[in-house]
């Protein structure tokens, strides 16, 4: 199939909810992207954060060739090799989340997180933060702020309130008796990178704990060595009672987790449950990943690159940048105007970047990232931010 082929059956067939490329991608490598007549691209986006690791990497390609052999399905009623050697590698990572839920993506790991909280608690309400993405199913939907993924699909779980993101008093004068948990991002993704600060997620800590609460971190896109930690809490001295993570866990491969601390209660059989949850694929994927990141001491990695990279991208100057921020390799510029004319033309630079909202160019590189490639992406950046965008969408 050619990438005229490609690209004409995808609209024929498509949804409809996705906003459509007209460019093909087939191969991966690293932090490369190869389009169907075989143009690299530098990835900036990782898949939403997913791809970490960087692309077809050779530990996780062969626990998945080899799996693919032994056992690929199993329900989590049977105890498994592979499961079992991930449920101590993933709870090893966070000192008191001994216990894990798996399921197959970010949004499940929140939705079990929110029943998780009310089981446990006897209560009914959640407060998340303004800004705050959580995912797109009915539950995780409900705790994600913005009007453009709500809108149309209300009514929505009922006691999920919202308050402003970084503000102690808010949180402090929003969360109750009534309250079942928090939930938090340790720094905004989609809502345009917005790192929390220490001093508010140690207050979330404190403020839960009074009130019997639960803090649910979700770290869905900071996880796995995004931030320059192994999860972004590990920077605030913060353990929450229930960390959601996704989208790099298993390499690539779809999977989620919620990781869950003594707090915790009444997880009895029945309570809940996922078919594919656990699977002994998407388990060996990522015991292959957790592993090469530990090798690869990947969140050492993208703290030194990331560095690096936000040194780069301070020394542009630009009238068109407002504000550069982010942590690790999880990178905002926040610009005067709208950011899809500068990702239309780095695309056009064979670099491949996301936004934040309308106004934040959001950099996720895969860990992997080279010193060279990341010179030319901030060479790349400097031509294309000092020019003015005309609006002509
Ligand atoms: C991507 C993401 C989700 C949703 O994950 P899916 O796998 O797309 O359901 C939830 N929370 C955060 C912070 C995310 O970045």
């Amino acid at each position: 199939m050619n990438a005229q082929q490609i690209i004409d059956i995808e609209n024929k067939h498509t949804s409809g909810v996705y906003a459509k490329q007209t460019l093909t991608i087939v191969r991966g490598q690293g932090a490369s992207l190869f389009d169907a007549d075989g143009v690299e691209y530098l990835d900036c986006s990782s898949g939403h954060g997913v791809a970490n690791l960087g692309h077809a990497h050779p530990k996780v390609a062969e626990a998945l060739y080899k799996q693919a052999n032994t056992l690929v399905t199993l329900f989590e009623t049977f105890p498994n090799d592979q499961r079992a050697a991930l449920m101590e590698k993933i709870t090893a990572l966070v000192p008191g989340l001994d216990r894990v839920f798996f399921c197959n993506s970010g949004t499940e790991a929140v939705e079990a997180s929110f029943k998780f909280a009310r089981i446990s608690t006897g209560r009914k309400n959640f407060i998340a933060a303004n800004r705050a993405f959580h995912g797109r199913t009915f539950g995780s939907l409900s705790a994600t702020f913005n009007k453009k993924y709500r809108e149309g699909f209300e009514p929505l779980l009922p006691g999920v309130s919202h308050v402003s993101y970084n503000n102690v008093e808010a949180l402090d004068k929003a969360v109750n008796e009534e309250t079942a948990a928090v939930i938090l991002e340790a720094v905004q993704g989609e809502g345009g990178v917005h790192p929390a600060s220490a001093e508010y997620m140690q207050a979330a800590r404190r403020i839960c704990d009074e009130r019997g609460a639960l803090l649910i971190v979700d770290e869905i896109q900071t996880g796995f060595g995004r931030t320059g930690r192994m999860f972004a809490v590990q920077h605030f001295d913060v353990t929450p009672d229930l960390l959601t993570c996704a989208k790099s866990l298993a390499g690539g491969v779809p999977m989620g987790a919620a990781l869950i601390g003594a707090n915790v209660k009444n997880l009895t059989p029945g309570v809940h449950g996922s078919t594919f949850g656990g699977n002994p694929l998407s388990c060996a994927a990522a015991n292959a990943a957790l592993d090469a990141m530990m090798e690869e001491d990947l969140s050492a990695q993208a703290a030194a690159k990331g560095a690096y990279l936000m040194e780069k991208l301070k020394k542009i100057q630009s009238p068109n940048i407002r504000e550069v921020r982010g942590l690790g390799l999880m990178v905002g510029i926040e610009m005067k105007q709208k950011a899809a004319g500068y990702l239309k033309a780095l695309q056009e630079k064979k670099i491949i970047a996301l936004n934040a909202g309308m106004t934040v160019i959001r950099l996720l590189p895969p860990l992997v990232i080279t010193y060279e490639q990341i010179d030319h992406l901030t060479g790349a950046l400097s031509e294309v931010l000092t020019n003015e965008m005309q609006n002509d969408e």
